[in-house]
């Protein structure tokens, strides 16, 4: 393909357009990286883009947002950016999620996917866009900023990747302020207030151009080694760092390495069971069963992160007698035992049969 719009494009020699239409990219985050990501991957002639965001826009976005004007405060960001590139290329193809991407990016879209770009700014966040790339065997690209420093993050998962995953490289320190969020028992606490980074457009558009060249050349001549590219903004240079393995690693340690990827409907159905009753079932991420008070339980059966510290207080007078039961470890005896005809609140099952299966919840709400 050299037709006009492209004409400069076909003399590079490390990408074919052909090759550029065929991807389909999903970009998580449409903030300050995710519009600079996205301006790149539709002027480069991408395909389609799949871009997922909750917020709307705001004021301060303006001085770090390319795809965002004045007249588009308080609309969707994932819905404007959508559009606007369009505007840059009507050739792409681009779809606004509007939410949080664990509940939008299904397996099958995700199946669909060529790479991730992970342009968040939180830890949580990133970690949640580490797992999913990891279970789909999709390459996954992670961009990270403060006022002085961008960094690019390269994890090439479907691409024959060697090395660690995103959680190997996280030092204790990150999951010391993650759980800064929560009180004990993994409920957030009411009065935490997130500290926001400062950045500016410069170091915004440093990370994310070379996160866009490094991350569209997966899969090509670029060894397949998991690497932190690290610019600084102000000294003019950059650094690159293999990242190896850790073998406490909370995600590639802990979740199959070869796992089917499945999908079931949520509802839970009491019927006899085909497989072992003390199957191990992991949820992926804490649900609050019950709450226990003066020896009485009753059932809750939802996700942890509904609630936040408060809750205890909402359900007696003497919030420290209430005992919570909030976990992500069952058996698969004990979840069509006790809660069926509920809905199972997460996102998917790790169930350790032989081979293990990776199981969407679909339906419902979580
Ligand atoms: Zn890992």
């Amino acid at each position: 393909m050299t037709d006009g719009r492209y004409l400069r494009h076909s003399a590079i020699d490390w990408f074919t357009q052909d090759a550029l239409k065929a991807a389909r990219i999903a970009v998580i985050g449409a903030g300050a990286v995710g519009n600079e990501v996205m301006k790149n991957l539709a002027l480069l002639g991408v395909g389609i883009i799949d871009v997922f965001d909750p917020d709307t826009i705001e004021e301060h976005n303006l001085t770090r947002s390319v795809l965002f004007r004045d007249s588009d405060i308080g609309q969707t960001k994932a819905s404007v950016a959508a559009q606007r590139v369009q505007e840059l290329d009507p050739g792409v193809r681009a779809n606004a999620y509007v939410g949080d991407f664990w509940k939008t990016l299904t397996f099958d879209l995700l199946n669909a996917t060529t790479t991730i770009f992970c342009c968040v700014d939180n830890f949580e966040a990133r970690i949640r866009c580490n797992t999913l790339a990891y279970l789909a065997k999709k390459d996954l690209v992670v961009v990270g900023l403060d006022s002085r420093y961008g960094s690019v993050e390269l994890f090439p998962f479907g691409s024959g990747q060697q090395g660690g995953c995103y959680e190997c490289a996280l030092p204790p320190s990150v999951y010391q302020k993650i759980s800064k969020r929560y009180s004990c028992g993994w409920l957030k606490k009411a009065s935490f207030i997130e500290g926001k980074i400062p950045t500016t457009i410069i170091t915004a558009s440093a990370a994310s151009s070379v996160a866009v060249s490094l991350g569209l050349r997966f899969g090509g001549a670029t060894e397949a080694q998991s690497a932190k590219i690290l610019i600084d903004t102000i000294a003019g240079t950059s650094s690159r760092n293999t990242v190896g393995i850790n073998p406490e690693c909370p995600c590639c340690q802990r979740l199959p390495e070869t796992a089917r990827l499945l999908a079931s409907d949520r509802l839970i159905v009491d019927e006899k069971l085909a497989l072992d009753a003390e199957i191990a079932i992991e949820a992926s991420e804490p649900i609050l069963v019950s709450y226990t008070v003066d020896g009485s339980e009753t059932i809750v059966w939802e996700s942890a992160s509904k609630f936040d510290d408060t809750f205890p207080a909402t359900i007696s007078e003497r919030p420290d007698d209430v005992i919570l039961d909030i976990r992500d470890h069952f058996t698969l005896g004990e979840i069509v035992g006790r809660f069926s005809g509920r809905s199972m609140p997460c996102k998917f099952l790790v169930c350790r049969t032989e081979p293990p299966l990776i199981v969407e919840m679909r339906g419902g709400n979580a």
